[in-house]
This record gives structure tokens, C-alpha cells and sequence, in this order.
């Protein structure tokens, strides 16, 4: 099962993407991590890399796709993977289905974790970190202790600078903004599950679990 996985920032995708990759049995393929590891490895696509990367440039789409196309025929993805940070344009998703179907195979399955942004700006702003164990508190549901001393360490409680209404709703919109094509193009081939994102992390790995369950 080739699957994507989007989720806005703090909606939980990391610890939902652990648990697709223990139950289906298939890696998460982080554009990130492969093309340092092909770097680190020396090979001829890795030395490419490295000639824009050393220079801090980003990485052509064609190497990136032919990366992809390498990992997604190897041993490791043979039954499928979890696809992260790609694609992130529609071209790269066409791309990326192109190299699916000489595989005989396609993505099966978009699973969009969604979140109202007012429930993201209620946790975010609400939010109290300790500075030193990082222990985190929420002004309403996890009040810290009134002293602001951290009950786990002793540390000082306080609110992380970002933690902002503002921040939210910027990285909203950037959320979005670099997700909508992607989305567009799988929902016109009508994979994509829209997951209610707001509950426990279990509830929300169920509904995850019955949207791909129908793929
Ligand atoms: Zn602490």
C-alpha cells in the first residue's frame, strides 16, 4: 500500500505516520533523510546531490524522482511506503505516480489528518512548557502549578515565544497553501480520506486504520 500522509503542524502526523509504518510494515520515505543517506553513501546520484546541497541550492525535481524511483524498486519499499515531505507540487505528484505505475502500482491511499484551526490556536496559546525537562502544561486542561515551578523537575514553567495566535495562523497558511495542489490532485482520483483530527492519538489512529482499511 503506497500511502500519503498530510497533517497540519501539531496535528500529530509524526506519531500517526510510527504507527502506519508497525502495522503495515512499510518505511516512511522522507525525501530529507534519502538524499543524505545517498549523499553519505557515495554513489553517483548521491555525488549529485552533494554538488547542490554543499551549496545550501535545492535539489532538481528530475534527482529527487530518480532517488525516488530507486528506493520505491528496492527490497525495503517492495509492499509499499509512507511517502513525507513529497511530493509538493502537482508535477511531482504526477511524477511520482508515473514511477508508481511502471511498478504496477499507485498511491492508494491520501489520508488528510485535519484539525480546526481554532482547536490548534486553543492548544497552542494555551500552552505552558517547562525550560528545563520540557514537560508541557496547558492553561486549562494541565494547569501548571501556581508557583510556575515545574512539578516533574523543579524547572521554570514559561510560554515558548512562538506560541502565538499569530504563529498559528501563519503556519496555517502556509500549511495549506503548499498542501492544496497536492490534495487537488489526488482528490480528483478520489484517494483522498479527510480524518477528523481533533480526539485521543488512539481515536485517531482507528480512524486512520478504517480510511485505509477501504483502499
Ligand atoms: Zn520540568
Amino acid at each position: 500500500m503506497d500511502l500519503l500522509l498530510f497533517g497540519p503542524p501539531g496535528a500529530g502526523k509524526g506519531t500517526q505516520a510510527k504507527f502506519l509504518v508497525k502495522e503495515l510494515g512499510i518505511p516512511q520515505l522522507s525525501t530529507g533523510d534519502m538524499m543524505r543517506a545517498e549523499r553519505a553513501s557515495g554513489s553517483d546520484l548521491g555525488k549529485k546531490f552533494n554538488e547542490y546541497m554543499s551549496q545550501g541550492l535545492l535539489v532538481p525535481d528530475e534527482l529527487v524522482l530518480e532517488l525516488m524511483e530507486k528506493v520505491l524498486s528496492s527490497e525495503e519499499a517492495a509492499k509499499g511506503a509512507i511517502f513525507d515531505g513529497f511530493p509538493r507540487t502537482a508535477p511531482q505528484a504526477e511524477a511520482l505516480d508515473a514511477i508508481l505505475a511502471k511498478l504496477g502500482r499507485k498511491i492508494d491511499r491520501v489520508v488528510a489528518i485535519e484539525v480546526d484551526l481554532d482547536v490548534i490556536i486553543d492548544r497552542v496559546t494555551g500552552r505552558r512548557v517547562c525550560k528545563s525537562c520540557g514537560q508541557t502544561y496547558h492553561l486549562r486542561y494541565d494547569p501548571p502549578p501556581s508557583d510556575g515551578v515545574c512539578t516533574a523537575c523543579g524547572g521554570e514553567i514559561y510560554q515558548r515565544a512562538d506560541d502565538t495566535e499569530e504563529t498559528v495562523r501563519k503556519r496555517d497558511s502556509e500549511y495549506q497553501a503548499k498542501t492544496a495542489a497536492v490534495l487537488d490532485h489526488y482528490d480528483a482520483k478520489g484517494v483522498v480520506a479527510h480524518i477528523n483530527g481533533v480526539g485521543e492519538l488512539d481515536e485517531i489512529t482507528e480512524r486512520i486504520r478504517e480510511a485505509i482499511a477501504t483502499a
